[in-house]
């Protein structure tokens, strides 16, 4: 025997399941990409200190952060270290402009 008329008692099971999967599934699928994406964002603006990477402001004989890969001329700065870098500097991490 069918019967097409929803009990009271199924119509709160549905009602009650759509809810827990309107929350479950956008968290599951969005909640984990956005922590993620935010964990690379941070990473990826997170830079060394100029002590951890023995900075200097002076050449260290050809080497200087003019001629160095990471250098950014336009705002004195680096890509991989914090604060502001001079032309003239030099650090560990210093690698040939191509
Ligand atoms: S990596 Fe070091 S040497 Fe190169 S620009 Fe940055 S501070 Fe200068």
């Amino acid at each position: 025997m069918m019967n097409d008329e929803i009990t009271p008692r199924r119509l709160v099971l549905r009602v009650a399941l759509a809810s827990v999967f309107s929350l479950v599934v956008p968290i599951t699928l969005f909640g984990a990409r956005s922590t993620g994406a935010n964990s690379a964002a941070a990473a990826a603006t997170k830079k060394l200190t100029q002590a951890s990477v023995q900075y200097q402001t002076k050449p260290k004989g050809e080497k200087m952060c003019s001629s160095c890969m990471n250098f950014i001329a336009e705002s004195k700065t680096c890509k991989l270290v914090d604060g502001s870098i001079s032309p003239d500097g030099w650090c560990i991490l210093w690698a040939k402009k191509a």
